[in-house]
């Protein structure tokens, strides 16, 4: 455990990823770990960028673009890769999906890829407190990305200050993100593949749904056409991800949106720590005496009560 905070400390990669791990798997400790983290973020703190889209729009071509801008600037950066369809964790399957082994050998970028699997309170409590170590870990970006859009990665996806979309110019893409209400959770929106025809289509589409739908909001989330594989338009993605954060960090939403992020943290944990104690209450207490008489005496409700607050109190 101290060897972990001490090379935590050096900012060593292979104690950020047992951090990480144990963090994850909520081995003994691992709250120590988080204080730690706790009292190293940064004053800023990291920005959060979330990456979200479908299979195969070109997020992990993308997310290996930015970090070369990234580190072109010397900006130090963390990845958080989330698969919440995939059973394994901790390994290399999306890692290697990725294909970031480029960054490997360079100690300003970290890699992790995070599975369905291995984490008591949630793929978005473990990707919450992955980002956190790494913001502890001394990155200045936390890219989280996350395939689909489904409810969970619509929850992975709080995670982050700055949200970007991206979809392709396959058909049918632009409406299906309505349907999946990710318009909401929507900063940045990016049509990648913007080299393959029908990518103005969908830059259309999407800028009168932004119109449409957010034209009175304070931030109207900017459509960008990119190349993940030529590299074009990933100049205007990192000034719009500039932009944003200006743009949120000067209006106090970014206060606002780390205050909201924190209190579903907290309330999360309460949830999670009422369930467990629920269940340590019922192990020690049988029932056995309440159950052994006419069953028509047992009220459900009661008996939950008292089981939940032996000594009286009603909770309510
Ligand atoms: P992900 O599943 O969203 O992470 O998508 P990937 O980054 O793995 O990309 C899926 C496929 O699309 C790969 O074969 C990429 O080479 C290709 N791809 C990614 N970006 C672009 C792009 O801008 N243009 C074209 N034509 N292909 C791309």
């Amino acid at each position: 455990m101290d060897e972990i905070l001490e090379g935590f400390e050096r900012r060593d990669q292979t104690a950020l990823a047992r951090a990480i791990s144990l963090v994850e798997n909520q081995r003994d400790g691992f709250e120590r770990v988080l204080a730690h983290a706790y009292a190293r973020l940064g004053k800023d703190g990291a920005r959060r960028i979330g990456i979200t889209g479908p299979p195969g729009a070109g997020k992990s071509t993308l997310t290996e673009r930015l970090i070369q801008q990234f580190r072109g600037g010397g900006v130090r950066v963390g990845v958080i890769a989330v698969d919440p369809s995939s059973p394994f964790s901790g390994g290399a399957i999306l890692g290697d999906r990725i294909r970031m082994q480029r960054h490997t050998t360079d100690s300003g970028v970290f890699i992790r890829s995070m599975a369905a699997r291995g984490h008591v309170g949630g793929l978005a409590a473990a990707a919450r407190e992955a980002v956190r170590l790494l913001d502890a870990g001394g990155r200045d970006r936390c890219l989280v990305e996350t395939v689909g859009v489904g409810q969970s990665e619509l929850e992975v996806m709080r995670t982050a200050d700055t949200t970007v979309v991206v979809t392709t110019p396959a058909a049918g893409d632009a409406v299906q993100i309505i349907k999946a209400g990710i318009l909401e959770i929507a900063d940045i929106f990016v049509v990648n593949k913007a080299d393959l025809p029908g990518a103005a289509k969908v830059y259309r589409d999407l800028k009168d749904l932004v119109r449409q739908t957010k034209g009175h909001a304070a931030w109207q989330p900017p459509v960008i056409q990119t190349s993940a594989q030529t590299g074009n338009g990933v100049d205007e993605l990192v000034e719009a991800l500039d932009r944003h954060h200006d743009a949120i960090a000067t209006g106090g939403e970014l206060e606002r949106r780390r205050r909201e992020r924190l209190r579903a943290e907290v309330e999360a944990i309460v949830v999670e720590r009422s369930a467990d104690r629920a269940r340590r209450a019922l192990h020690e207490r049988t029932m056995e005496d309440e159950l052994a008489g006419d069953l028509r005496d047992v009220d459900p409700y009661a008996l939950a009560e008292r089981i939940l607050n032996p000594n009286g109190q009603t909770g309510r």
